[in-house]
């Protein structure tokens, strides 16, 4: 039964799409938004669209940026030899905001995980491939440093990730984070001391 009408109806649909957004979240949205100033509810409105509208994959390193290329990639003071393998660009911010890592990254936008049906070609790793070979058939990395999360799904990645580097035959060395990131543990939520001390403590695989 529809108590609300169906344009608030509509709202609270649509808000509980979002992830973490339950039922009962939405509702409080909804009537939050409804009482809202007009003006308000159209500027919020206008930056999703807008957001969505600019917001592209970088070229490179698939990371959510306004351009074509992102800041880190277009930044002459990284090392683009050193490649950091992340699932999502909250990650990516996560190793930023410790300020210790002048490398590069590439987001991956999920793990595998056959549970859920997500499979290798439903990541970017495709594109990671691509970004490890130059023109000529020669490495265009020194190091992949895989930073997936502790999870099962993460762990899959990673492995995933090692033997089809090493398909390549290129000197490159793949390494991974070490302890202190929790086992099960997402990386946006760890402190940026242990994740320092993670990417510090990384082993090659
Ligand atoms: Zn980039």
């Amino acid at each position: 039964m529809d108590y609300y009408g169906s344009s608030i109806g509509r709202l609270i649909e649509s808000l509980s799409s979002l992830p973490g957004i339950g039922k009962k979240s939405a509702q409080r949205l909804a009537f939050h938004i409804a009482a809202m100033p007009e003006e308000q509810v159209k500027a919020i409105a206008d930056s999703l669209v807008e957001a969505r509208s600019n917001v592209h994959f970088c070229k490179h390193c698939c990371t959510l940026t306004d351009g074509d290329i992102c800041p880190i990639c277009q930044s002459s003071k990284r090392n683009h030899r050193q490649i950091m393998v992340v699932e999502n660009s909250r990650d990516l911010a996560a190793y930023e905001k410790t300020g210790r890592y002048d490398g590069v990254y590439h987001v991956l936008h999920g793990a595998i995980s056959p549970m859920t049906g997500v499979g290798p070609n439903d990541i970017k790793l495709k594109e990671l491939l691509m970004r490890l070979q130059d023109e000529d058939g020669e490495a265009s990395a020194d190091e992949i440093i895989i930073a997936t999360n502790s999870s099962v799904e993460g762990e899959s990645t990673a492995m995933y990730i090692v033997k089809l580097v090493k398909t390549l035959e290129l000197p490159i060395k793949v390494t991974r984070i070490a302890t202190g990131v929790p086992v099960g543990g997402d990386i946006e939520n760890i402190d940026e001391v242990t994740l320092e001390r993670a990417l510090k403590g990384r082993t090659e695989l």
